[in-house]
């Protein structure tokens, strides 16, 4: 313990915490995010789209254009903060700057604004939505799989980081078109070695937006036994 500490104390002298919403040293010392700062990002109001949850235009509405035009195989999505400019740049710093700090800031809103959802899907497990090996190899960590992990931690509920694997390399989503981004990602995952046949699920990504990757997932495991799989993410988009 003493010694973690310590490791710790070096590693923030040398390489001191930034921020994850303007990049600079965080402001006071020893917060995850600066005081002057932590208001720039707020978590989606207003009203919802009942299945993906992104943000509607009109009250009257019950679902977006994207989830009226087509079923989504997953129950339900909830995403916690917009895909907007600031955690676009935030979250392009964090898995392609190595800014991986940047993670334990994402965990504590997924944790504080995540509950509510949790407490109504009472989920059995939660499971990352994985990206391929050579990935993680480059990167040195999985996302989604330390977001889950802080989650998981915060609620008591266990975490299968091997529920799915990725089984083929998919190119970037971005710049795909719905129909493109479906194909890309069709038969991405397969059932991995933490598999089980989950009651209740919930799948934990940094990003929703189509929902064509949570479909994958969520086909992959329906397909092999799960129940209600529904999905949590850090951000979500506005409307395709
Ligand atoms: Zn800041
Ligand atoms: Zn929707």
């Amino acid at each position: 313990m003493k010694k973690g500490i310590i490791s710790e104390w070096v590693l923030q002298a040398v390489y001191p915490r930034r921020c994850p919403l303007c990049h600079d040293i965080v402001m006071p010392k020893g917060k995850l995010v600066c005081a002057a700062c932590a208001g720039k990002v707020q978590p989606v109001g207003g009203p919802r789209c009942k299945k993906c949850s992104k943000p509607l235009d009109a009250e009257e509405l019950e679902y977006c254009g994207d989830c009226s035009r087509q079923r989504h195989v997953f129950d339900e999505a909830a995403g916690i903060f917009p895909y907007d400019k600031i955690m676009k740049s935030s979250l392009m710093k964090c898995k392609y700057g190595g800014r991986r700090e940047y993670l334990d800031y994402y965990g504590q809103m997924m944790v504080r604004y995540g509950r509510r959802y949790l407490q109504h899907w009472h989920p059995q497990a939660l499971a990352p939505i994985p990206i391929h090996k050579s990935q993680e190899r480059l990167r040195g960590f999985d996302q989604s799989a330390c977001l889950a992990h802080a989650v998981g931690r915060a609620f008591g509920i266990p975490v299968y980081d091997h529920m799915l694997e990725k089984c083929k390399k998919t190119r970037p989503q971005k710049g795909l078109g719905m129909d493109q981004r479906k194909l890309n990602v069709r038969g991405a995952f397969s059932a991995g070695r933490d598999f089980q046949p989950l009651r209740s699920i919930v799948l934990v990504d940094d990003v929703y937006t189509t929902g064509s990757t949570a479909d994958e997932a969520a086909r992959c495991l329906k397909r092999a036994g799960c129940g209600d799989v529904y999905v949590l993410t850090l951000c979500v988009g506005k409307g395709f």
